[in-house]
């Protein structure tokens, strides 16, 4: 099973993929993730991504495809992935679908994860992230038992540096001129399932767990 979750930045896709990897045992691939350990390893793809990453821009689509069809040829992809936050723009998507061709994949579905914009703002200033496990907090929605504390491993949470309300306003314009109009893309294609990402986490869980269980 091959599976997409789309939806803004601050939509819940991390804190989703997290929970529906570890009940359908499929690899969780974010190229925000990807992008992040590179950055932090300062590898050539690190350093050439930062430019892009901490303006609040997309990476441009050469150097994202080139992620994601490594990654989706690993073996732990044989039984399905979900891509966290790819494809985001039109022609990655179309590159997705030659690649996933060429693995002899399809993709089953996408979920998008709709969010009152007016709650972006809150809740990405207000996400934190365990520096261990990557596990992902909010202060006020979904906070640690205990403060500055990854529940899971005791890891160190941190504030990411793109999660400011500067930058925040960057990536919603990217989002709604570069990455919205693949839902389009989508429901054309008739893949597109539609999630209130405004609900309870828990919920919001439920109600993707259901649509993939057909
Ligand atoms: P994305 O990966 O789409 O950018 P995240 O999963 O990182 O989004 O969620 C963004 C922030 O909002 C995190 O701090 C997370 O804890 C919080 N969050 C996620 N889902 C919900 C929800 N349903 N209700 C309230 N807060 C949420
Ligand atoms: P969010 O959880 O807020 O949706 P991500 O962690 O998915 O953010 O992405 C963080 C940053 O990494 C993006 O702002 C962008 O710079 C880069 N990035 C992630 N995925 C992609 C992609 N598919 N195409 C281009 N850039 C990407
Ligand atoms: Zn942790």
């Amino acid at each position: 099973m091959n599976v997409i979750f789309m939806g803004p930045p601050g939509a819940g896709k991390g804190t989703q993929a997290e929970r529906i990897v570890s009940t359908f045992h499929i690899p969780h691939i974010s190229t925000g993730d990807a992008f992040r350990l590179a950055m932090s390893q300062e590898t050539p793809l690190g350093i050439e991504a930062k430019g892009y990453v901490d303006k609040g821009l997309l990476v441009p689509d050469e150097i994202t495809n080139g992620i994601v069809r490594e990654r989706l040829q690993q073996p732990d992809c044989n039984e399905g992935s979900l891509l966290d936050g790819f494809p985001r723009t039109i022609a990655q998507a179309d590159a997705l679908d030659v690649i996933m061709e060429s693995l002899g994949k399809k993709i089953d579905h996408v979920i998008n994860l709709g969010v009152d914009r007016n709650l972006l703002l809150a809740r990405l200033t207000g996400r934190r992230i365990c520096k261990s496990c990557g596990a992902t907090y909010h202060v006020v929605f979904n906070p640690p038992k205990q403060d500055g504390v990854c529940d899971k491993c005791e890891g160190e949470l941190y504030q990411r540096s793109d999660d400011t309300e500067e930058k925040v306003g960057t990536r919603l314009d990217e989002y709604v001129n570069k990455t919205a109009p693949l839902l389009e893309y989508y429901r054309g294609k008739g893949l597109l399932r539609e999630v209130n990402g405004d609900q309870d986490i828990d919920l919001v869980t439920s109600e993707i767990s259901s649509l993939l269980r057909g």
